[in-house]
């Protein structure tokens, strides 16, 4: 049966390439090609600089009221098709209908009205001078260009989009190349829900897509998701033109479980921020220190469950709860990190192997993975793998464990189990990352912002702060009086 082929989404429509290049998206529960997507070449980018220019030229027109009305229709879009949206994301990424079907369709219109409702309140100054005064205006910056991952491709679309359209700007995006469907499906609902041609535009392609967006003097901002190498590269593209930049990136998040901890709700924790997505997500803590008094507790527990608990398979299968990694390309990765683990003499808990599951043997799994007996100089402690592997660390002193977390360059997340409410915000406050939980983990809500330190990111996305780096400040002064010259 021949399959689809996906235009780029240029001004409210599909428009076609003129150099007749494709590439193929696989399903990596079933290693078979589902559809195919038409690159962006120079004809499409031209188009889609035009369109964005005549997008933006209308929508930065209409008051932050009327953006908003129209942002609220796509949500309410959004919400009524959330399983024939979720069931893109399934086919795409190889993650769990179980998943999909309840966070990614709805975090993503979360943000976005979140943010159609905060646009009307964006307000400016003013300050008396004297006799004069100033006052400012918050204005949008024109076109922005947002490049996405592959592990929450629709969330992602709606997480940059929602802030910049809210703002009063236009926004061409590219979704990785792994997972592009979401995005069109996104545009398609905004343009039914009345946001003009041109406002949200989707460029389809891999890095050197990617590179004009981060390079073209026509955009004055880049908001990007994906690896701390890439960001490096974006940043530096990006310098080229002085673009505003906001980086997404990689983390080696540490949870830290002292001796009071709830030691079941740890190792809750502990499981969502390694198996969830399949290991597929950027906050996750790969690296958990425990207490050395409640270790033998916590390592049995999470044995136990994730031998029992996790239930690999078609991804489409409600019951299913872990799905497969991206390609194969990624779970020859992922299995070679493994593979270092055991060289350089961690032991496996669980796991450790790829797995064939009867109702899905050709995809891309890799078994739930724990490895005890780490130390900190390890890869498997020090890299991030982005898949599902957990590094277990035994600590018995505050600091030291404190010191120990903070040794790397990656500033993502954190978290900490205690019962003793001063030391949990006394240990998280030292701890050096942009995204902590105290006795939870995950959990990303659209009023707050989340973000890296060191080099796991710059800037925010979600939370209040975010709707001004999609504004630029303009300061008007007001003359009342006569100008003093000495002309
Ligand atoms: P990636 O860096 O390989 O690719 C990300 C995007 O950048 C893709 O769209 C890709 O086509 C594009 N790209 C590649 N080279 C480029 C270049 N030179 N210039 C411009 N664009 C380029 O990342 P990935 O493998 O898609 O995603 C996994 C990574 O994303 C992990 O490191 C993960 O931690 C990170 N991530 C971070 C967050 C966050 O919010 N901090 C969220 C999700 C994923």
């Amino acid at each position: 049966m021949t399959k689809p082929v996906y235009q780029n989404f240029i001004n409210g429509q599909f428009l076609g390439n003129q150099s007749g290049a494709t590439f193929a998206v696989k399903n990596p529960a079933t290693d078979e090609v589902i559809y195919h997507v038409e690159v962006a070449d120079e004809y499409i980018q031209n188009a889609a600089i035009k369109s964005a220019e005549k997008g933006f030229a209308h929508w930065s027109t209409l008051t932050p009221i009327e953006r908003s009305r129209i942002l609220l229709k796509a949500v309410n879009l959004l919400r009524t098709r959330n399983d024939e949206l979720a069931k893109i994301e399934v086919l795409d990424t190889g993650k769990p209908w179980q998943e999909a079907e309840c966070v990614d369709v709805q975090t993503g219109a979360d943000v976005i009205e979140y943010y159609a409702g905060l646009a009307p309140s964006q307000v400016g100054q003013q300050q008396m001078v004297a006799e004069d005064f100033y006052y400012t205006r918050k204005e949008p910056l024109g076109i922005c260009a947002g490049i996405g991952a592959w592990n929450y491709p629709l969330q992602i679309a709606c997480w940059k989009s929602g802030p910049a359209l809210a703002a009063g700007n236009a926004l061409i995006f590219k979704p990785s190349e792994e997972t592009p469907l979401g995005a069109i499906k996104l545009a398609e609902i905004y343009i039914e829900a009345g946001v003009p041609a041109g406002v949200f535009n989707v460029v389809q392609g891999a890095a050197e897509v990617g590179q004009w967006l981060t390079h073209s003097p026509d955009i004055a901002k880049v908001s990007f998701t994906g690896e701390v190498g890439t960001g490096k590269k974006v940043v530096a593209s990006a310098a080229s033109s002085l673009k505003e930049v906001t980086m997404e990136l990689g983390g080696k998040s540490p949870l830290l479980v002292f001796d009071d901890a709830d030691v079941s709700q740890a190792v809750s924790a502990a499981m969502l921020g390694n198996f969830y997505t399949q290991g597929e997500v950027c906050t996750n803590c790969t690296r958990i220190y425990l207490h050395k008094s409640i270790y033998q507790q916590f390592i049995e527990e999470l044995k136990t469950r994730t031998e029992q608990n996790v239930i690999a398979g078609d991804p489409l299968d409600p019951k299913v709860n872990f799905g497969a990694l991206i390609s194969k390309k990624h779970q020859d990765l992922v299995m070679s990190y493994i593979d270092k683990g055991i060289a350089q003499g961690a032991t496996l808990l669980t796991g450790g192997k790829t797995l064939s599951p009867e109702s899905a043997p050709n995809g891309y799994f890799v078994a739930p993975t724990v490895f005890i007996d780490c130390s900190d100089d390890m890869t498997i402690v020090k890299e991030e793998i982005f898949g599902p592997v957990m590094s277990v660390l035994v600590f018995e002193d505050e600091e030291d464990v404190i010191q120990r977390a903070n040794d790397t360059h990656l500033g993502l997340a954190a978290g900490v189990f205690s019962q003793d409410i001063k030391r949990a915000h006394r240990v998280i406050h030292k701890l050096q990352a942009g995204i902590c939980w105290i006795n939870s983990y995950g959990n990303s809500p659209a009023e707050m912002p989340v973000g890296g330190y060191k080099q796991s990111g710059i800037g925010r996305e979600n939370g209040i702060e975010t709707l001004d780096h999609y504004t630029q400040t303009k300061s008007i002064y007001v003359g009342m009086g006569n100008i003093e010259s000495p002309f």
